[in-house]
């Protein structure tokens, strides 16, 4: 990520909390800085704080992390190529529309989950 890109990515997160759950290689002209950039809210770190951070990780949220990011990319993905997912949304039948139809369902049991568990942490 570009000092820019911190820079916009800052602005736009403004003062919020941030639990920075990734972090990307800060470039500047062309070049790595050796630093780190969260993805999330464009603050920079050094490596050591960085890892200094990513030790109160475990396994589990690790997972979490990392499954979160492949979800997010793979939904993107099916997301820009609209026109041939509208023409899979249309079919009668088929084994596209059938993923199509499980993906949705995966859908639904995956908010309810986020959502229960936010519930849950906003009462602790
Ligand atoms: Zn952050």
């Amino acid at each position: 990520m570009t000092l820019e890109e911190a820079k916009a990515l800052r602005e736009s997160w403004g003062d919020k909390p941030c639990d920075h759950p990734s972090f990307a290689d800060e470039y500047m002209f062309g070049s790595k800085t050796g630093d780190f950039v969260c993805e999330q809210c464009g603050r920079s770190f050094t490596k050591r704080q960085r890892d200094n951070l990513s030790q109160a990780d475990n396994p589990r949220l690790n997972r979490f992390l990392q499954q979160k990011n492949l979800i997010k990319e793979r939904l993107d993905t099916l997301s820009h190529r609209k026109s041939k997912l509208t023409v899979v949304a249309q079919s009668e039948s088929g084994s596209s529309l059938m993923l199509l139809e499980a993906l949705l369902k995966d859908q639904e049991q995956l908010i309810l989950h986020a959502e229960e568990l936010i519930q849950i942490m906003d009462q602790t």
